[in-house]
Formats: C-alpha cells, structure tokens, sequence
C-alpha cells in the first residue's frame, strides 16, 4: 500500500520539478540594499590607503591580485542578503599563504583595516567591509595540496570552493564532512571561520572534529603552523580551534587538512508530509530510533517555505499540500537493505499516523530535486523583499513555538512567517519579510526573539555566527567573564584591532 503510494508520487513528482541552482559570488544586483541599525557603528582610527599603500600591493600581486574598479567592487563590498554595503577601495587576491602574511604585515605596520573574505555567503554581516577596510579575498587560493587516499586527509588551500572539494573528493571515493546550500559558492576557509553546519552536521559532526589542521596568519603577519593530518594529537594547547569559528577576527586561515569519510554508494532520500508539528517530532524519533547506522540527513520546513518557494522560485513540493514536510536521507553501501529499512521505518510511520504522505527518491538527478527544496528556500526568501533572518538553536520541545509565538506578534505587518531547518540538530531558522526594510517589524523581533531563546537556554546563533548584525546581542549566549576573555585574546593576538574590525566582539 504504502510503496504503492509512493512511486505514484515519484512518477508525478518528475513532471513538476525545476532545477537550478543558488547565485554565484557577483550575480547578484545590488537594487535592494536597505538602511538598517547596521550603519550605526563609528569608524575605528584607522589609516586610509594611500597612492603609497597601492603601489605595495601591485608589487607585491601585480595586476591580477588588486581590485580597484568600483563596479568589479560592488560584489566583494555587498553582503549576499543584500543588507549592506561597504566602502571598501580596494579588494587582494593573494595566491599563497606568503602574500598573505606580506599584506598582513603591511596593513598592521601601516594600521589599515582588512576584512578578510572568502565565498561571501555569509549571513551575518561578517564578510563585508564596515567602513573602507581592505579586502582581502581568498577567491585565487584554490589549490588541492595533498589527498591521503589511505585515510581520506584532505589539505588544500582556504579559498578552494566547499563543492569542487566535495567533488574532488568523491572521486577519490570519499565525501568532505560539511555540506550546505552555498556550497557553490562557499569557500572552505568561510566555512572554518564560520564553523558552519549544514545538512551532515547530523551525520560528521562539527569541523571543530573535522578539521586536522590549520595554517593562519596572524595579524601581524606570522605564520602560525597548526598543519596537522593525525586524527589523535593531545599535545597541549589545540590552538587551531581559536580559529574555527571566529569568523576572520584573530586570523587569516590559509591551509586546512579536512578530514574526509568513505563516500556512501547508496543514497534514498524520502520526502514526508506531516499534518502536525507533534508528528514531525514523533518522526524525527522514529527516524532516528530505526534508521541510526543510516541516516545522514534530518531536515523540515512548513508549507509557508512552500508557498515561497513555489510564488518566487515556481518550486513544487512533490506530494499533496500539508502544514509541515520532513525530509530524510539515508546513505550507506547496500541498495536493497536501505530500501528494506526505509520502508519498515515509513511504513510503522503511516500506521501511526505521523505522516499522511510522501515519496521517496533514489536516483541522483531526482535526489538532487528533492534537496533543492530544502536548499532554495533561502533564495526563494531573497526575492521576497526586505529579510529579518534567524538562526537559533532550541530544544525540540520549544523548536516551533517560537515561529508561532512571531506570528502572532508580527501579524499583517509582514509578508511571511517562515521555519525550516536542520531538525536533527535542533536548530530552527526562522524569517520575517516585509516589502522593504520596515525598522517596525525589526523592533519587535529584536531582541524578543534573542530573549525568547536564551530564557529557554537556546542559541542565538547556532551556524551562522555573530559577525556584524548579531555582535550587540552575544551577552544573550555569553557570560560577562567569557566576553572580557574573548576581548582579551583578541587584543593578545590582535593588538591594533586591525582584523575584521566591528565584527562579533561587542
Ligand atoms: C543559500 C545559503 C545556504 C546556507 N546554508 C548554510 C548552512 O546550512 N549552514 C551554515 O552554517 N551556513 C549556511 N549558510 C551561510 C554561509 O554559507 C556559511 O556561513 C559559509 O560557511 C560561509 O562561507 P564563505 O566562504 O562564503 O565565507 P564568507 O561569507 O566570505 O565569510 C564568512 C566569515 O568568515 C570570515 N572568513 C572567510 N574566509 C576566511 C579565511 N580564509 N580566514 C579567516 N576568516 C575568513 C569572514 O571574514 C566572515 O567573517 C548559507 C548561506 C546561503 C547563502
């Protein structure tokens, strides 16, 4: 009955779908860059860049490393929501970790700002200058240092694109341990700096486990060595954490030696309609309970992400309309005994009542499909006007209140009330939209939802980081003492405060 039910809906579901995939770094236009609180910071005392300073750097990258025409600007200096946009004269692409440490060496001598940049996807605000800090981009630093085929240690370079390193990889028969939307466009070092989760998180972990090793530049120039490729190392101090996460604000990454696991050869994806927010929990465990050595995925979105994806992106689900969908991937070795173990979990599943539909996705092209549902949703949201996007961290028991405590509050005076999100790690992202930026509606988000969260001892911040737009609310998630030590280690390392200045320290 229930097979039969789902390859109905695989059968359907190929006639209605459309692909393509996310914007690529600078195709975006820039029309709806909105006044926000951003702008409310002052300059710090910097220098500003000289005929002098610009000479150095051509000597030093020639032509091709320095970006000076303010249209080719425009996409280092505006963040990929389109929320800001920096001042930036001046944007580096240095090609080995040597130039960077020269530039970085110069800018400390000289105190010139420098925001570091890698994809620029980016949700946070961090990526793009504040004012006219320099930008020094990773986008040439693209090179695959070594493959341990014995062990899947992967060591390349940080500007190397999250999706060729996962191709690469897969053709060695292994899969790097970090997924997510932007992986188009994303760069490893972004995504070390950022420590970003993803749709494997579930699966691998964080890159806190992931990553080996590192190589960083210091604010001054130095060049700190942490480039290691055992997974066990208990030599003291594991310095390469500093920079996992501290989104460019003590250093600039340069090399990284990623851990890679033995690609799955068999991947199902199903994709489940729930009637209510009970039977997506009672699936998430059921899920988890009878598929633990093969789940790699546990996702969900409500039909509002729906409606945005089908009126922006003309995306359709492929099964009938309800209030909430859970996506499920599960991977492994064995094709029949995935197929086995996911239909005794669907089934048991229908039985109970927890889901009333769904299908189910084995080929690449229609998996791909599938995902690109869960993908798109961020793009789809970009068209819609004005975004107020968060990304929080909560207990499943709270995981959706919050999406209904903010319709309530928000009303008519936004257009959407979306959720979707990384179900099997908790962590719920959560957007408002209104036609244009309305200071209103930011109002009574902020800091609501920051107190919300932090009462119920969620995370204000569970993937993306603080960067710019979330620096002022850290004390929701921070004690006092952990933020005067952080400040601490950042004027240790950083003294001249030259580093990605404005960004997560309050
Ligand atoms: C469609 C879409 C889906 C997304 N999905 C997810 C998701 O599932 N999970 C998730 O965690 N994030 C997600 N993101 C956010 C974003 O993609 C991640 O934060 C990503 O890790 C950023 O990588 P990047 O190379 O674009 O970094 P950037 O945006 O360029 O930079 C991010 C931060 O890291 C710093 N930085 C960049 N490179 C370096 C470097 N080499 N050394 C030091 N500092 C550096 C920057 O200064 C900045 O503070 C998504 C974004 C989009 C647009």
């Amino acid at each position: 009955m229930l097979l039969k039910k789902f390859s109905f809906s695989l059968r359907h579901f190929a006639t209605i779908f459309t692909y393509s995939s996310i914007p690529k770094h600078g195709l975006l236009c820039y029309h709806k860059i909105h006044k926000s609180k951003l702008s409310s910071v002052a300059r710090g005392k910097f220098n500003t860049l000289t005929s002098k300073d610009i000479e150095f750097f051509s000597s030093l990258l020639g032509s091709s490393g320095i970006i000076q025409n303010v249209e080719e600007l425009d996409s280092y200096n505006v963040d990929w929501m389109k929320s800001h946009k920096g001042k930036s004269s001046l944007a580096l692409r240095p090609r080995t970790t040597e130039e960077v440490s020269e530039i970085l060496k110069y800018c400390n001598k000289q105190i010139l700002a420098v925001c570091p940049q890698g994809g620029n996807t980016g949700l946070v605000g961090g990526s793009i200058p504040i004012f006219d800090e320099i930008i020094v981009s990773t986008s040439l630093m693209n090179k695959v240092i070594h493959f341990d085929d014995n062990t899947g240690v992967l060591q390349c370079q940080s500007g190397s694109i999250l999706e060729t390193l996962e191709n690469f990889a897969n053709e060695k028969g292994y899969t790097v341990p970090v997924d997510l939307g932007a992986k188009g466009s994303c760069h490893i070092g972004g995504n070390i700096s950022t420590n970003a989760g993803g749709l494997r998180f579930i699966r691998y972990g964080s890159l806190h486990g992931n990553i080996l090793g590192l190589k960083v530049v210091l604010p001054n120039g130095e060049i700190l060595d942490c480039m290691n490729t055992m997974r066990k190392n208990n030599t003291g101090y594991d310095l390469k954490h500093m920079f996992i996460g501290s989104e460019g604000t003590l250093g600039i990454v340069t090399e990284a030696a990623i851990l890679c696991y033995p690609k799955s050869t068999e991947t199902a994806v199903a994709f489940l309609g729930c009637n209510t927010f009970q039977d997506v929990l009672s699936t998430a465990k059921m899920v988890r309970q009878m598929l633990p050595e093969l789940l790699s995925s546990l996702e969900m979105l409500d039909n509002q992400s729906a409606d945005t994806l089908r009126d922006n992106l003309k995306l359709t689900v492929p099964i009938a309309t309800h209030p909430f969908y859970v996506l499920v991937e599960i991977s492994g070795t064995d094709a029949q005994y995935n197929e086995q173990k996911l239909n005794e979990c669907l089934s048991l599943l229908m039985e109970k009542n927890h889901i009333s539909d769904g299908t189910i996705a084995t080929e690449p092209s229609r998996i791909k499909a599938i995902w690109s549902i869960r993908e798109r949703i961020t793009e789809a949201l970009l068209k819609e006007g004005h975004g107020y996007k968060y990304d929080i961290s909560l207990q499943l028991s709270d995981f959706y209140k919050i999406v209904e405590v903010m319709r309530e509050r928000l009303g008519q005076k936004v257009t959407r009330c979306v959720a979707y999100g990384h179900l099997g790690d908790g962590n719920l992202h959560f957007n408002a939209t209104s036609r244009t930026f309305d200071p209103e509606v930011l109002a009574l988000i902020e800091p609501f939802i920051y107190e919300w969260t932090s009462e119920r001892k969620g995370s204000i911040s569970a993937e993306h980081g603080i960067g710019y737009k979330k620096r002022d609310y850290l004390h929701y998630n921070k004690t006092n003492e952990a933020i005067n030590l952080m400040k601490s280690m950042k004027a240790l390392i950083d003294p001249q405060g030259i580093l990605n200045p404005y960004k997560v320290l309050p």
